[in-house]
């Protein structure tokens, strides 16, 4: 059996290895979080910019919808998240977006 000091110098450095390889992929966790973020906001304007010019026949709703269909949160609050379920956000979203009946 190896002597004690050594088994604990062995598995302090074992320790530290997994220490920074846990700081790297914290800072890969971050930098894609980041990077997600942007991409989630950049797509919200493109959705939102295309219902804004559309007029009465309104395909940046219908695309919301259909992102929505897929199982996407087309709202604010979580745009681009996967959903469980339905979500009163997206669909006060797309209430709020409706054209009035004038009825
Ligand atoms: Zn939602």
């Amino acid at each position: 059996m190896a002597a004690l000091p050594g088994r604990i110098n062995r598995l302090e450095q074992a320790l530290r290895q997994i220490c920074d390889e846990v700081d790297r992929l914290k800072q890969e966790v971050k930098a894609l979080e980041d990077e997600n973020a942007r991409l989630r906001q950049e797509v919200a304007g493109l959705y939102l910019a295309e219902g804004e010019d559309s007029g009465a026949n309104r395909p940046g709703a219908r695309n919301l919808w259909n992102l929505y269909d897929k199982g996407f949160h087309i709202c604010n609050l979580y745009f681009g998240k996967g959903r469980d379920g339905e979500c009163i956000f997206c669909y006060a979203l797309m209430n709020r977006g409706e054209p009035s009946d004038g009825a």
